[in-house]
């Protein structure tokens, strides 16, 4: 059960104390209280665990301080919606917002390589008014034979280069926990110029531990991959390890799931599920078309396939987009095929406009005809 307190009561107050006894009247139930920071306002949550069946709602819905009493229905407790009874409030995270009413996109390098490759990148993104993009710096590769990524040496001139190109925010993968400690560490030595968000890949979606220590952190905002060969049910639980941890701030990524060899694309293209996360979580939705899609191909309109995919997950209302670019995708040490080029920002970023502002005129025209 979920109690959430009304606007401006937080922890500490005899209005959440009372609420705690109250509970501690009840056997076998223990509560844990948890400040949900918006992007808009926060929220003061308190959590009953444990026999909560028979404990009844209306005790906790008369306390003045209460705004409302919640029975949770899945087994993901804090990322859940519980059938609409729970807001996605979002976060802010170095002045973006992310939630499900936002939209960003975040073009940049599957994996760091060079200093001129990284520099093109973020000079690149800065002329189109772009602050958010994606670096690699540990890979998870299928072969240990391949790049496995630059780990902490190229974390000094990323983030250097991040500040000098007004970069806010880049979406970085970890694959161990020490890495957490390294980013936090080399961002401190650079001054602190960016914001990271810590990327749990879908190889990693299962990795508890890991995605625990990534939850019980608050420094860095998590985004959490859609596992690419378990349910949708089983990935959401797994994201609630990061969630149960305390870190609130996860935003959901869907990158297409794994079918059978011979497949069109890199992984079918699963963002039919954009609004299914949104009903079923409070988190902001992102989708990575390039993981799902995988390479280059262009469809027999002239678009590329990446395009195409991307316009799907966005009328479905995605808040966010991770695409893999590069300045020179033969230089490119992971994932190159599937890069778009520099050049092509620009049809990619206005594609893109074209079909959120789409997306934002469905909205009205159902708010217009009140269904
Ligand atoms: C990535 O985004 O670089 C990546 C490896 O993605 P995924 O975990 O979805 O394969
Ligand atoms: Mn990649």
């Amino acid at each position: 059960m979920i109690i959430v307190m009304k606007d401006g009561v937080v922890p500490g107050t005899p209005e959440v104390d009372q609420v705690v006894q109250a509970a501690a009247r009840y056997p076998d139930v223990s509560t844990e209280v948890r400040v949900i920071e918006g992007a808009t306002r926060s929220l003061t949550e308190i959590y009953l665990l444990g026999s909560t069946s028979v404990i009844p709602q209306a005790p906790f819905e008369e306390f003045p301080s209460v705004e409302r009493v919640i029975r949770i229905r899945e087994r993901y407790r804090s990322i859940g919606r519980h059938e609409g009874q729970v807001e996605a409030l979002g976060f802010e995270y170095r002045g973006v917002e992310f939630s499900q009413d936002a939209f960003h996109i975040f073009p940049g390098l599957c994996a760091v390589d060079s200093p001129k490759n990284v520099e093109a990148m973020f000079r690149a993104l800065k002329d189109f008014g772009i602050v958010t993009t994606r670096a690699g710096a540990y890979k998870p590769r299928t072969s240990p034979y391949d790049f496995q990524g630059h780990g902490p040496d190229c974390l000094s001139y990323l983030f250097e280069l991040a500040g000098k190109y007004e970069q806010k925010v880049i979406a970085m993968e970890v694959t161990h926990e020490s890495h957490v400690e390294e980013i936090a560490e080399a961002l401190e030595q650079a001054g602190d110029p960016t914001g990271v968000i810590i990327q749990i890949g879908t190889r990693n979606a299962q990795n508890f531990e890991l995605l625990k220590i990534v939850g019980q952190q608050d420094q860095f905002p998590v985004l959490f991959k859609r596992g690419m060969g378990i349910t949708l049910e089983e990935s959401l639980n797994a994201c609630e390890y990061v969630a149960s941890g305390g870190n609130q701030r996860i935003i959901f990524c869907l990158r297409g799931m794994k079918t059978n060899l011979g497949d069109p694309h890199r992984n079918f293209v699963d963002f039919g599920h954009v609004p299914v996360v949104k009903r079923l979580t409070r988190l902001p939705v992102a989708i990575d078309p390039s993981h799902s899609v995988g390479k280059k191909v262009i469809a027999s309109d002239g678009l590329l396939d990446i395009h195409h995919v991307t316009a799907q997950g966005i009328i479905a209302g995605a808040n966010m987009v991770l695409v893999d670019f590069h300045p020179n995708p033969e230089e490119a040490l992971c994932d190159g095929p599937q890069a778009l080029l520099i050049e092509e920002l620009e049809h990619f970023v206005r594609d893109v406009e074209l079909v959120r502002g789409t997306y934002l005129e469905r909205l009205k025209l159902r708010k217009e005809l009140g269904s």
